[in-house]
């Protein structure tokens, strides 16, 4: 797997590049923000991209989806409890900040749901409580799980904003990214990156 992280936007948003090696085929996972980075850094790895998939739809998750589909061609793909989200400009409102508005989404994304990038095989789990159709993608032959803002490195999602819940978010911790095995690695939307095992062990909201 072919795996960049470009940092972006005010809140320092985890964007990642996830490629394969073969066909040099991939996604973007959260364009928050800085598109020219995420652009370059697309050239550099000489990915094609098939898709732009968020894995919620705030702000700092979506700004940049307009500049690189548009750049790229790419479809947008997102789970539809998003849409609220998604035209309100990713809440951009609730924390002042200007933000570029997303076209919709091409494909809506369901739990269950497996796209195909060539070699790599991204499943799509349902985590919400952070936000309602919050979405966690996960290769399970590159032990790989990108759940945006739900589990962090010794953290846990703000359940405070539009359509979060703490009992919702902790059932997603805790029934779907506490289900994959323990050495998954886990690569959230701000922060290191950790793993399964290392959360189930010392994360103190959720152990
Ligand atoms: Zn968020
Ligand atoms: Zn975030």
């Amino acid at each position: 797997m072919i795996l960049r992280t470009v940092t972006v936007g005010i809140t320092m948003t985890n964007c990642y590049l996830v490629g394969c090696e073969e066909t040099r085929e991939g996604v973007v996972i959260d364009p928050g923000g800085h598109p020219d980075r995420i652009l370059r850094a697309i050239e550099e790895t000489g990915l094609t991209i098939r898709y732009v998939l968020n894995t919620h739809c705030h702000f700092d998750h979506m700004g940049a989806n307009a500049d690189i589909v548009e750049a790229t061609g790419a479809l947008l793909a997102l789970h539809p409890a998003e849409l609220p989200i998604l035209e309100a400009r990713g809440g951009a409102s609730w924390f002042g900040v200007p933000v570029k508005a997303s076209p919709p989404p091409d494909v809506e994304l369901h739990g269950g749901d497996l796209l195909e990038v060539g070699r790599l095989r991204l499943q799509v789990l349902e985590t919400p409580g952070h936000s309602p159709g919050g979405l966690t993608f996960y290769l399970a032959e590159e032990k790989a799980a990108f759940d945006g803002d739900v589990l962090f490195a010794m953290g846990v999602g703000r359940t405070d904003l539009p359509g979060g819940d703490w009992e919702t978010l902790l059932r997603s911790i805790r029934e779907v990214l506490f289900a994959l095995p323990d050495d998954t690695v886990i690569y959230p939307g701000h922060g290191p990156h950790t793993t399964v095992g290392r959360e189930k062990r010392m994360n103190p909201w959720v152990s």
